[in-house]
């Protein structure tokens, strides 16, 4: 098994929410609409609320790309050229590079990184930061707030309305956030398992142990991954969550085998709350 193919194959499966958000320009196009570009699907996701009828998102990682292992091309950096402000998570790869390319041909565009002020978390990806920051609704909250300071800076004329957006959201965070609170209160100190280690942040948000199926690609093995499930068994995980796709008959295999439920999870959704709400929903209602 390929525990680490899991993102190619959930990316695949998350394209037609992706291109939702992202794809096409639904909003109609003010003449002085602000042109953003989003690494990702829940960053165009959180642009499109934020910035409402004032801006026109386009969306850099393409259908079927995998987020932490898509080189960008020319593609990307055309759509940078006609963007006035670029969101990253300022965790991905991609996004790094992207950075570098066009610091030197883009000199006015404004590259904002929605990480600042977030505390990373380290030890789930190699040595690089966890990337899978949108997936926290605390994190959320500082990420939107670095946003509308960007767009406040590049559009001071509609400053009012960015921030009075960003207030509505702000409200839908808050309340998502006790309903979590609440909802996992009682489950503190309790694990879940994950095909890929995509909840870490929301681990961390309700003091949840998330335990990865896999730990790095070597140990892939039969005998490797029969160790590795011994030692899960022993962590009592509470549910499985695994991405949409293929995947799923392997995940629903082991998690028949652990003897606890399987949910799917889409870190690439672009309706993030929703995503988070359901992963809380089913460890609620798990025994
Ligand atoms: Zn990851």
């Amino acid at each position: 098994m390929s525990l680490p193919a899991s993102i190619r194959i959930f990316a695949v499966a998350a394209l037609s929410l992706i291109i939702t958000a992202c794809g096409s320009p639904k909003k109609k196009q003010h003449r002085d609409s602000l042109h953003v570009a989003a690494g990702i699907g829940p960053v165009a996701a959180m642009a499109e609320r934020i910035g409402g009828d004032s801006v026109t998102v386009e969306c850099l990682l393409p259908s079927g790309a995998n987020p932490e292992e898509f080189d960008p091309g020319t593609k990307a950096l055309r759509q940078l050229s006609r963007s006035e402000i670029y969101f990253s998570t300022g965790t991905l790869p991609f996004e790094h590079r992207l950075a570098s390319g066009f610091s030197g041909n883009l000199p006015d565009m404004l590259a904002a990184d929605l990480s600042n002020g977030l505390e990373m978390i380290y030890g789930t990806h190699g040595d690089e930061p966890d990337p899978h920051t949108w997936m926290s609704v605390r994190n959320l909250a500082v990420m939107a707030a670095n946003m509308t300071q960007a767009l406040c800076e590049a559009r001071p004329s509609a400053a009012t309305y960015f921030r009075s957006r960003l207030e509505s959201y702000n409200r839908e965070l808050a309340a998502a956030d006790s309903a979590l609170t609440s909802q996992l209160a009682p489950l503190a100190g309790e694990a879940f398992a994950v095909g890929h280690p995509s909840l870490s942040y929301m681990a961390r948000d309700y003091s949840l142990r998330q335990i990865p199926l896999s730990e790095g690609t070597k140990e892939n093995s039969a005998k490797g991954m029969r160790m590795r499930i011994d030692s899960i068994r022993a962590a009592h995980p509470r549910v499985l969550f695994a991405e949409p796709g293929t995947e799923n008959d392997m995940a629903r295999e082991m998690a028949a085998d652990l003897g606890i439920p399987m949910m799917t999870i889409d870190a690439m959704n672009p309706d993030v709350l929703t995503q988070l709400k359901n992963a809380a929903a089913s460890l609620a209602a798990s025994e």
